[in-house]
């Protein structure tokens, strides 16, 4: 018997076709069967397909089933793909899925994507940092089904007051009014939700505080597909007062550029090459 063929598991990307990575697309212009999740990933993703390759959507599928259909089709294929929305590593079940494919001995790889919640921040033309607001990001969700680990409420991550990306939330926007709230989040803090980020024609963007953006989005018929965003950068292109990156200041040398104008206050350490 022939070895197996590879499963790739390939970030399809927030929902516009284009932006899939070049790897992602080279793969499924070679792929010989893809299975893709039909509720999330745009299916259009899948246009790229040669003529002949086996494409099946897994929206009606268990895991096991998953699994199953995967190590069939690595028998009869060189490639194999497994198409997720926005990045594999977040809320994918990628594990579930790689565990059994480890077991049947078929070789798997990861192909990044670029998630929703960049696609959010895009959408807004928001930055999840700023110099002097926050320098930190955390990935999360609220409660439903699947329960929070100890220490991982968001009454407690949000008391770090950096940028929340909050996924699979916006049916429970109140939970997230109650977490931030108890974290000691103002009434009036700027919150962002966007539906289907990215899909063209499709994308809805609400603003809003942390007191009306449920009302706000119950307003807009937005019940699916949407990230939710707490963060106190939100709104920022409208500032007039902003802390400027180091990395572009006139008085900063790094290894790039050396100061033009002398430094105004001590500075920091040189870091190699981030802002
Ligand atoms: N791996 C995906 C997340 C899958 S979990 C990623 O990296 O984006 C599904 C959740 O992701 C949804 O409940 C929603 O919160 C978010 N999501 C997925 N696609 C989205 C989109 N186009 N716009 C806004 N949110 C989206």
């Amino acid at each position: 018997m022939r070895a197996p063929g590879t499963v790739w598991f390939v970030g399809a990307g927030p929902g516009d076709p284009e932006l899939i990575t070049v790897k992602g697309r080279a793969l499924i212009e070679r792929a010989g069967a893809i299975l893709f999740a039909g509720s999330l990933v745009n299916e259009a993703a899948t246009r790229w397909a040669p003529p002949g390759c086996t494409i099946a959507d897994s929206k009606d599928m268990t895991l096991e089933q998953m699994a199953a259909w995967l190590i069939l089709h690595a028998q009869k294929h060189e490639t194999v793909i497994r198409l997720q929305t926005g990045d594999p590593a977040l809320y994918g079940a990628l594990i579930e899925v790689v565990q059994p494919l480890d077991a049947a001995g078929v070789p798997v790889r990861v192909v990044p994507g670029v998630s929703s919640a960049m696609a959010s921040a895009a959408a807004a033309v928001e930055s999840f940092t700023l110099p002097e607001v926050t320098q930190s990001v955390i990935f999360t969700r609220v409660e439903g089904r699947t329960p929070m680990p100890p220490g991982e409420s968001l009454a407690e991550l949000g008391r770090h007051h950096c940028t929340l990306c909050i996924f699979l939330s916006i049916t429970l926007l109140h939970k997230v009014q109650a977490g931030l709230r108890e974290a000691g989040w103002a009434d009036d803090a700027p919150m962002l939700v966007v539906h289907k980020a990215s899909w063209p024609g499709e994308e809805v963007i609400v603003r809003g505080t942390l007191a009306d953006i449920r009302e706000r989005c119950r307003a807009a018929g937005i019940v699916s597909q949407a990230m939710v965003i707490a963060s106190p950068t939100l709104g920022s292109r409208q500032w007039q007062e902003l802390a400027k990156s180091k990395l572009y200041d006139a008085s900063f040398t790094h290894r790039f550029r050396r100061a033009s104008q002398p430094a105004a206050a001590p500075q920091e350490p040189h870091e190699p090459t981030a802002p």
